[in-house]
This record gives C-alpha cells, structure tokens and sequence, in this order.
C-alpha cells in the first residue's frame, strides 16, 4: 500500500485504507496511493510546525535558496523517470510530461536564487524614530493542487513558500500524485529537512477538507474549481486564514482583421488542444472580427482538424481526459452542444486502435456560438473551442470581459496602438499579445480575478504573496 510522506518518513494512512490509481490511457488500475484523513493532515501539520521552530527556521536566507537550487538540480538529474511518472498518472504526452518537470525544476531554480533577494523597506517616520518593514514567513502553508498540471503546480506553490521560509503541508489531487511523492523523497535526498514538506494523499472532501479547516495552518493555497474554491476559503475564513485561489477561466483569444494569421493559427489551436484542453488558461473561446470571420474559421478548423489524439507516449497533440468522471463531463458537455445545433466547424482525429477503456476525446470546434450559450460562458476543462464573431474593439472588450471568469487574454492584432489600448480594457491577470499562454513562464505573475481567483502566484510577486510584513518602530530620540 502507498503511504504518506510526514516528517520526512513514509507513513501508512490512519485509515489503513488505499485508493486505487488509474492510468487514463488504458483506464486499468496500476497503483494505488493511501487514503489520508484529519488524523494524518494534523500530523503532517503538527510535523510542519516542528520543524520552522528547528534547522530550517534558522538558516540564513542563502542556505534556503541554496537547498531549493539543489532540489532543482535532482529534479533534473531525474527528469525522465519524473516524465514517465507524470505521463502515466495524468496520460498527458510525454514531451509535455517532460516540460512539466522541467518547469518543476526551474520553480526550485527561480525561487532557490530569489530567496535572498526579498528587501524589506525603511520608511520615513517622524524625527527621533526608525521605521523598518520587514517579511516574515506565514508559517505552515496548506497547499491543495489540482491534477491537470501536477508537477508543475507543486514547484509553483512550494518554491516561493518554502523560499520565503514557511513550511509545507500538500494535498496533491487524488487522481494524481505519484509525482509529488517522488519529488518529495528527492526534496530530503537533495537536503530539504524532515519535516519542511509533508505530502498526505486521499480524497478532497476527507484530506483536503481537513487541511483546508485545520487551526494551524496558516496560509492555504489552492488551484482547481471555483466550487472547491468557496468551500475552501470558507473553511479557511472561520481560522481567519488568507487563501491564494486560482479557479480557472474561459479565456478569449481575439483576433482583429489584421492580425498575421500565419503566426496565430498555430498557436491558437495549442492553445485549446495543450493538455487535452485541461488548462486553467487554456484559450477556449477564439473571438474573431467579423470581417474575417470565415476566412480565420477556415484557416483555424484546417489545422485543428489535423490534431491527432492518441496515448501519452505516442506523440499524440493531444492525450487522454485524466479521470473516468471527467471524461464523462467533457462527453455531456460536447452532447449539449451538439444536441442545441451549434454548428460543428472542425473535429480532431482519434488514433485507430486506442484501449478502448481509455479516456480519449475527440477534440471540437464549435462556432459561431450564440453569445448566451453555456459554451460561450462555462469552462468545459476539455478540448472544446468557442467560436463567436464580434464587430469592432468596443464589441471585443465587452465580448472578451464578459464572464464571470478573468484570468488571461490574448490580443491578436498587428496595429501597435489598439495592441496597448486592448491590454489596458481586456480584465484579468495575464493578455497576451500576438503570443499565448505562460505555462513555463515562471517568472511571469500569473492569477485571476471574479470567478478566477485571487492572489498572484510565480515570478516576485508570489514571494509577496507567501509572506508576511512586520512594521518595527523603534524611538531613539
Ligand atoms: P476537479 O473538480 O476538477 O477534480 P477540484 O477542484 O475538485 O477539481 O480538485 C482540486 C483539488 O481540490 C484536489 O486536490 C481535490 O482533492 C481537492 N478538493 C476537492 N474537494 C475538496 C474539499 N471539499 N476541500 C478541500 N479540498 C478539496
């Protein structure tokens, strides 16, 4: 039976009890991970908060960043073994396996060099005093991670927590987390002391909830859906703790007459089929001037329809669904449209022969999609683009902002000034500007607002985001 990683030692769940682990290329049960519960979340945290008052409290800033660096590197040195892991558990394609973990890595590089570079502030005050700001960790940090993106969501929630000094209590997503495991048990190889990271797998509603209610955690950290999202923050609300939350989106990718569509296309396409459109940013409705509608829908649905779907280690554009429950939403959703007459543009290919238990779809383009439509508003969290024509600038920016989500936007236009003007209406934490999409770009903040979340995660920004400051006033006359 898999176990828990507290305190730097493998430990079976309280409940004795296991959950089983399916791989979605085959659908065939090949693992299975621990059921963790309240008694092993209050362990893992009670180990959290022993050691910042130990080793890790008192190293220097340097020696943090240093360990992190080093976590880095063994990530690395063990990138195929971590791809192979992350492809299974999820089915995405190996090659994107692979950046995963090395976005992984770079999170630990990133913020390992960062950790002593965090100033505070001397304020001026009034004669005969000093006024210093300074940053403090939080402390324990809860850390609940989605399964879309698993490898590279744990480099970027624990790099800034640990660079910062905090300790870490994760809840991976129990439809994967084999990758974390792993990493974890390098962590420690590679110097991390016991007890800095603890990982308790098991199901949302029994670990997650515990961590999300638990009185000593001290800042929780959540991506995944907006539903989860509330029931989280609200737990968290009666400890009087903050919650970074990152929900997701319905991010609209506009593309104006002139754009080069040469140099869109591509990108307009990954950005929907990247991960089997399981991407909290992934672009999933393609806004097109009216002038060029059908010249960009042609353009747009001839390579989409090229997209070919296979297993995760066959090259395929695009994977499996991760869960047997999720490919059954992505399925209703795609009979919803289908069954309200939203014509179909393009249809993705599904390799012959795929495990016939396996969780493939075929990847759709739909369009034009009335502007009421639940395509048009709901985040599918599958390979299923929108398309919807909009008249002129003032018609886009009503268009791109009008959801209940922000996270990020794409402007695809040649014409500088409407590119400037655009990135200042179009609402949310990321637009892009004849390019899409972030996923390694650790140095780039990156979070929502409304229904996206809130807080601002990678880059500097998040080292904000995972510490505290304290005001010292001092009077010497
Ligand atoms: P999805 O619905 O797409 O599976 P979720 O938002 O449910 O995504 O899951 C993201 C993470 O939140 C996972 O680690 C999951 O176990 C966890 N989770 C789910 N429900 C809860 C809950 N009630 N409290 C805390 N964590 C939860």
């Amino acid at each position: 039976m898999s176990k828990l990683f507290i305190g730097g030692q493998w430990h079976v769940a309280s409940s004795q009890d296991s959950i089983p682990v399916f791989a979605p290329a085959t659908g065939e049960q090949y693992a299975t991970i621990g059921r963790g519960q309240a008694e092993d979340i209050d362990l893992a945290v009670k180990a959290a908060r022993a050691a910042l008052a130990g080793e890790w409290g008192r190293l220097s800033a340097t020696e943090r960043g240093r360990t992190l660096t080093r976590i880095g590197v063994k990530i690395l040195d063990h990138i195929d073994e971590l791809a192979g892991i992350e492809a299974r558990d999820t089915g995405k394609p190996l090659a994107l396996a692979r950046k995963d973990i090395e976005a992984l890595a770079r999170y630990f590089e990133f913020y390992g060099g960062a950790a002593d570079k965090v100033h505070g502030e001397v304020l001026p005050y009034l004669p005969g005093y000093s006024v210093t700001v300074q940053r403090e960790p939080f402390g324990v940090v809860g850390h609940i991670i989605p399964w879309n993106y698993p490898a590279q969501m744990l480099g970027r929630t624990l790099g800034p927590a640990l660079a910062m000094g905090n300790t870490s209590v994760v809840k991976p997503a129990e439809d994967a987390c084999l990758t974390s495991l792993r990493v974890a048990e390098l962590a420690v190889e590679a110097g991390l002391p016991a007890g800095v990271l603890n990982i308790v797998t098991g199901y949302g509603r029994e670990a997650g909830a515990a961590l999300a209610e638990h009185p000593g955690i001290n800042l929780i950290t959540f991506t995944g859906s907006p539903q989860v999202g509330t029931a989280i923050q609200t737990a968290a609300a009666k400890n009087y703790v903050k919650c970074v939350l990152e929900l997701g989106g319905k991010s609209p990718q506009v593309v104006f007459a002139d754009a080069d569509l040469d140099k869109a296309v591509p990108i307009i396409v990954g950005a929907i089929i990247q991960n089997a459109g399981q991407t909290c940013s992934a672009g999933s409705r393609l806004l097109i001037q009216r002038e060029v509608f059908d010249e960009v829908v042609a353009r747009v649905a001839e390579r989409f329809c090229q997209m070919r779907v296979g297993a995760p280690d066959s090259a395929p554009d695009c994977g499996p669904i991760i869960t047997k429950a999720q490919f059954g939403r992505v399925n209703e959703f795609v009979a919803y449209c289908r069954d309200s007459g939203l014509p179909v543009l393009a249809e993705g290919i599904l390799d012959a022969e795929l495990p016939s238990a396996g969780y493939y779809v075929r990847p759709m383009m739909f369009g034009p999609v009335p502007r009421d439509h639940r395509l048009a508003r709901e985040e599918v969290f599958g390979p299923v683009l929108a398309v919807l024509p909009f008249d002129d600038e003032d018609d886009a920016v009503a268009l791109a902002n009008g959801t209940e989500y922000g996270l990020v936007a794409a402007i695809w236009t040649e014409n500088g000034a409407r590119q400037q003007r655009l990135s200042r209406r179009l609402e949310g934490g990321q637009v892009f500007i004849n390019c899409y999409g972030a996923g390694g770009g650790v140095e780039l903040p990156f979070g929502g607002i409304r229904k996206s979340g809130h807080g601002r995660e990678k880059g500097f920004m998040a080292l904000e985001e995972f510490s505290l400051t304290k005001t010292v006033v001092s009077h010497h006359g």
